[in-house]
């Protein structure tokens, strides 16, 4: 008999009520009951964007939201620049060059977060940059970005500033309003504990006037269209019905626990988490900016980390996540996103070390569970 545990940045555990929400019978989307639902749903989603700008929401995975930033803000030939320090930054640049676009990017270390001084200077140097892209949870590296700086960086000058907020969301705090924020995507899969399929994107006045500018070409993620609809509570076309229902239900959790709650849970289970890897020998990815929604440790070496994460998976049942792109085969990344309780914690290291130990790695069986226990105990 085998059970298994999902501990990845995405997707995450669901809970058993958002299955429930799942399981229901699918309604008409052009039906008031429909609307209540969605009207329900978009100041749900303003309470955890922190923000009173509409929060679009579109049905596709989180690049989906990621692709409708670039296409409805940006025409061929303007300047962006991509802040990019791991494999989701690549992806700024990645769906700007599919576009014509060719953005500036500045590099930033895997592992390490922006000095807001560097991205200072860099901007007092290049002018009429129209567009920053940036990311909250560089979910390939477990470093959160310090967005509030980046924003007050940005804000002094005519640039719109864009976070992938896509792993961020829901579990470390992005104060879209306070911190002036222009534009925020995200996805349902993380955080937010639902299944994969749908995309958010919230739009400040700013950044609304690049919208009507924009000439980039575009279609179904076209968000003058979309807040046609928004205005009249609908979509522009057939929404992801089942999964908008699941929302409420996620909305209704969230709520239930608070925000405040919600981070500070996501910070305990990090610190935990940290400390369970430094107790077993494992060094940190990114000891100075450690995000609290995913933990990136080296593997230790002469261990092979894709076989150490397949053997968890595969033989015990327990999914994490290992190393992309640069980093493939030398991280364990273990998610303490969304639906995600100590004990799941403790499970995952637990086979974590179980599986080190299979491979032969030295340490003491158990210096990990009693380190995160200790954290968990204060
Ligand atoms: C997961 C993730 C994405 C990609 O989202 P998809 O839903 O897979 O399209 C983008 N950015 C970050 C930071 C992520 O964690």
């Amino acid at each position: 008999m085998k059970k298994n545990f999902l501990l990845t940045p995405g997707p995450t555990p669901l809970p058993p009520e958002i299955c429930e929400a799942l399981s229901r019978p699918i309604i008409h989307h052009r039906t008031p009951q429909f609307q209540a639902i969605l009207k329900e749903a978009e100041e749900g989603l303003k309470a955890v964007f922190q923000t009173k700008n509409d929060v679009f929401i579109l049905t596709s995975s989180g690049t989906g939201a990621m692709e409708a930033a670039v296409v409805n803000l940006l025409s061929w030939g303007d300047k962006a620049l991509v802040i990019q320090g791991g494999k989701f930054g690549e992806r700024w640049t990645e769906l700007c060059e599919a576009y014509g676009i060719k953005p500036l990017v500045l590099n930033v270390e895997w592992g390490k977060a922006l000095d807001p001084d560097v991205l200072k200077g860099y901007l007092n140097k290049e002018k009429a940059i129209k567009v920053v892209f940036s990311t909250l949870c560089e979910t390939s590296t477990g470093v959160t970005f310090d967005i509030k700086a980046i924003s007050q960086v940005v804000g002094e000058t005519d640039s719109v500033l864009v976070v992938d907020a896509i792993s961020g969301l829901g579990a470390v705090d992005l104060c879209m309003d306070d911190w002036g924020v222009d534009v925020v995507v995200c996805g349902s899969q993380k955080g937010l504990m639902l299944p994969p399929g749908l995309g958010f994107i919230a739009v400040s006045k700013k950044a609304w006037q690049l919208v009507e500018e924009s000439k980039c070409p575009k279609y179904y993620f076209d968000l003058k269209e979309a807040k046609k609809a928004i205005d009249k509570t609908d979509t522009p076309f057939t929404p992801a019905i089942g999964l908008i229902v699941a929302l409420n239900e996620a909305l209704k959790i969230m709520r239930a626990e608070g925000l405040e709650n919600i981070f500070k849970r996501h910070k305990k289970l990090a610190e935990a988490t940290r400390a369970a890897m430094i107790a077993l020998g494992l060094e940190l990815f990114s000891p100075t900016a450690a995000s609290d929604a995913v933990t990136a440790a080296k593997v230790p070496h002469g261990i092979d980390g894709e076989k150490l994460v397949k053997l968890m998976r595969d033989e015990y049942g327990v999914t994490i996540a290992g190393g992309q792109g640069e980093m493939k085969g030398k991280l364990v990344r273990i998610a303490h996103m969304g639906y995600i309780s100590e004990f799941d914690i403790i499970l995952g290291i637990s086979c974590l070390e179980k599986a080190l130990k299979k491979m032969g790695y030295n340490f003491e069986l158990g210096a990990g569970v009693r380190a995160a226990q200790e954290v968990l105990l204060k």
